[in-house]
């Protein structure tokens, strides 16, 4: 397999979630990866969303790099068709290998896990630990409330717009998609093939 034009980490729920909308965004995400000879680096299970995008990378000839801690190799059921499946021994070493391995960050719609996830790319990036583009879509407006928590951080003088800077918050998945890619300066959107 030839190296891929770009990697992306795409953080998401290890459950569908309430709204069908999540999972078609997920497969859509992973087949736009997959279509544009993207890798794909994520979490390693086969539930939920993780499940779909990753399913979704692999049918359409990308790269999948799932990490999983191996406590969790049953409980979030590992993806044993990943392109590498990396099992480690820790959380701090599944984050660690997600965060070296790809060239862009992107959250979708999840639970705590994600949240947790997606804060900390953001923290590492103002710590000046990456400088690497991280994409938050906000489908349905599932993240209305956490940006409003946000904004009120700024309010309050603990958040400035500097850190703001720091991520892209979309709601339309393939130009944030685009973006990122194209910030990570891998690949250039216009050269890329529709799916
Ligand atoms: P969730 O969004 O809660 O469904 O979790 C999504 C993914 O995040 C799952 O693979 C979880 O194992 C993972 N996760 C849960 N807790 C953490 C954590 N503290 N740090 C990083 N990932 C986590």
């Amino acid at each position: 397999m030839p190296t891929p034009a770009f990697s992306v980490c795409v953080y998401c729920g290890s459950r569908p979630g309430a709204d069908p909308a999540f999972a078609e965004v997920a497969d859509q995400v992973g087949r736009w990866i997959g279509a544009h000879g993207g890798q794909l680096v994520y979490g390693g299970g086969r539930s939920g969303l993780m499940g779909v995008v990753a399913d979704a990378t692999l049918a359409t000839g990308g790269r999948v790099v799932g990490v999983i801690p191996r406590a969790l190799v049953e409980r979030e059921h590992a993806h044993r068709g990943c392109t590498e499946l990396l099992i480690v021994d820790t959380m701090h070493e599944r984050k660690r290998l997600m965060a070296e391995r790809a060239d862009a960050f992107l959250a979708l719609p999840g639970g705590i896990g994600t949240f947790e996830e997606f804060f900390e790319a953001w923290t590492w990036r103002q710590l000046g630990y990456h400088d690497k583009p991280i994409g938050l879509l906000n489908q349905n407006g599932y993240y209305d409330a956490l940006l409003r928590f946000v904004e009120g951080s700024m309010a309050g003088g603990f958040m400035d717009g500097s850190q703001m800077r720091l991520i892209e918050v979309g709601t339309a998945w393939e130009p944030l998609l685009q973006h990122l890619v194209s910030a990570a300066g891998l690949a250039q959107p216009d050269r890329l093939h529709a799916i």
